[in-house]
């Protein structure tokens, strides 16, 4: 299958209100304009430093999500053009986010990595931290810094009945939070493997990668 291929059947295995990001990490430039060519525009990378060599040598309507685990030092290469950044889990990465977006003039959307997984590895806050944070004079001080809404990951298994519970969990959390903020509009959660059950528990955008691109071998 080709990556034009690729693309149209995932997006008509999905819904029109849901976000398809095409997760782009470890391909090449062609790659990406195969599918920037086919219509897509919501792409997504887990290191900075890979995006913005991209973001470079691509036509600058692309929305480029940063998906992966973040290092501040490095938040400022992309504060000029990023368009959401989704694996905050930390507040400190949120304070450099809000002083970079400061020196561009640019109020930069961000959404709130939620602890789902039964693994030790994954990232994230669990509910209570969000809650506070998002209460938190600290965190109202930001002036240039929107939360948007929350990403999660399920668990590695083939358990389907595990990651729906997953899913279930934090789309309950996401709407508990929306009822009382007003700007959460969006919930990253599903990958190739999983996107049709979390977009059935709710997901408004899924992160997509080899299912569009191939296996990744790096
Ligand atoms: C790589 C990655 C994806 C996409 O994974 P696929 O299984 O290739 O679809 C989604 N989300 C995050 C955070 C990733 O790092």
């Amino acid at each position: 299958m080709s990556i034009e291929n690729n693309l149209q059947a995932v997006l008509k295995s999905i819904p029109i209100h849901v976000t398809l990001v095409a997760v782009t990490k470890t391909k090449s430039v062609d790659e990406i304009l195969t599918a920037y060519n086919a219509g897509q525009r919501d792409f997504g990378e887990n290191k900075i430093q890979e995006m913005t060599a991209k973001y470079e040598l691509l036509p600058k309507d692309i929305r480029w999500h940063m998906i992966g685990h973040l290092q501040s030092n490095k938040v400022k290469y992309m504060a000029a053009y990023v368009h959401l950044i989704h694996g905050i889990d930390k507040f400190s990465t949120l304070k450099e986010i809000d002083k970079q977006a400061k020196k561009h003039n640019r109020i930069i959307n961000c959404l709130l990595q939620v602890y789902i997984a039964e693994e030790e590895t994954k990232y994230g806050f669990d509910q209570d931290e969000i809650v506070a944070l998002l209460e938190s004079p600290e965190f109202k001080n930001l002036q240039n810094v929107n939360i948007i809404g929350l990403m999660g990951m399920a668990t590695f298994t083939d358990n389907e009945h595990q990651i729906r519970k997953e899913f279930k969990l934090l789309a309950r959390f996401y709407h508990k939070l929306q009822a009382v903020y007003p700007n959460f509009k969006c919930l990253s959660m599903g990958m190739s493997s999983d996107y049709l059950i979390a977009i059935d528990e709710g997901s408004t955008l899924i992160r997509v990668g080899s299912a569009i691109f191939g296996e990744r071998y790096l």
